[in-house]
């Protein structure tokens, strides 16, 4: 049923992409690009030593979700944050993160506090509803992290009939939603960021935590005792959202996006980071 949701979106995201793909006149905001300077685009503070006439475009993310946001230091660097810049570069602005919670984050979209969210964010028919998303940029695919010695050994063994196995979650993202749905309520519980849900994994208030693939990859290296289970448990799309109806920005980052993976920089961007 969700894989076949996540086809039926994939489906839309690749026709919008050829839209786009028609749709664009080609190099286009190359000229405006300055060099990408990833530590400039990182900085969490107002830069203040861009021209003024560069327009500030903010982007909303939640900066626990290695590798595709996480501080080193005090600049928030990744996949989507280096995506992100090039983008920016692409329009002659001058990028901005903003931290926030994930489950803040489409609020702040649609009250115009930032321009965008970039989290590693799944397009979801619910989110849809809400905000508008651009084309997908990468894939992602939703996995189970247990303790090595856990009985849990596949997601058949979680989902079975009678089984009382509790997951832990982070709030507000698909995992919650997958997890709330195939368990219930009253065997998920929700934490605001993949650590903690690792670390109630550890102290055993919970059997297994659900959180995208590499996010789950990067808690397990840095956590001793725990694996991935082989069984992911579903494929994801990961995109950009904008405020509803704000077409404008919608297609500038369409055209950027499709321009970056036609010329292999998100590739080589992801390559940096996912080995
Ligand atoms: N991909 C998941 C979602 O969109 C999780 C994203 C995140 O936690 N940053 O819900």
């Amino acid at each position: 049923m969700k894989k076949l949701l996540t086809m039926a979106l994939a489906l839309v995201l690749v026709l919008s992409c050829v839209t786009v793909f028609a749709s664009c006149t080609g190099g286009n905001g190359d000229e405006k690009g300055t060099t990408a300077d990833t530590n400039a685009a990182t900085d969490t503070t107002q830069d203040t030593d861009a021209p003024a006439e560069k327009k500030v475009l903010k982007m909303a993310t939640n900066a626990y979700f290695k590798p595709y946001e996480y501080y080193e230091g005090e600049k928030i660097i990744g996949i989507d944050a280096e995506i992100a810049q090039a983008i920016a570069d692409k329009l002659g602005m001058t990028l901005e993160i903003v931290d926030m919670e994930f489950d803040t984050i489409i609020t702040a979209v649609n009250a115009g506090s930032v321009d965008f969210g970039m989290a590693g964010m799944t397009v979801t028919e619910d989110r849809l509803k809400e905000v508008d998303f651009t084309v997908s940029y990468a894939k992602g695919v939703q996995a189970i992290i247990v303790k090595e010695d856990s009985p849990i050994t596949s997601d058949s063994d979680l989902f079975a009939e009678g089984a009382t196995w509790k997951a832990g979650v982070q709030q507000g993202t698909t995992g919650d939603t997958y997890a709330s749905d195939d368990l219930g309520e009253d065997r998920v519980t929700r934490y605001n960021n993949g650590n903690n849900a690792v670390l109630a994994l550890l102290g055993g208030s919970v059997d297994c935590v659900i959180i995208d693939n590499e996010p789950a990859k990067a808690l397990v290296a840095a956590n001793e005792g725990l694996k991935i289970l082989e069984t992911p448990y579903a494929d994801e799309d990961y995109a950009i959202c904008v405020k509803k109806g704000n077409t404008e920005l919608l297609e500038q980052i369409n055209n950027a996006i499709v321009e970056l993976i036609g010329d292999g920089t998100i590739d080589s961007i992801i390559a940096k980071y996912i080995k």
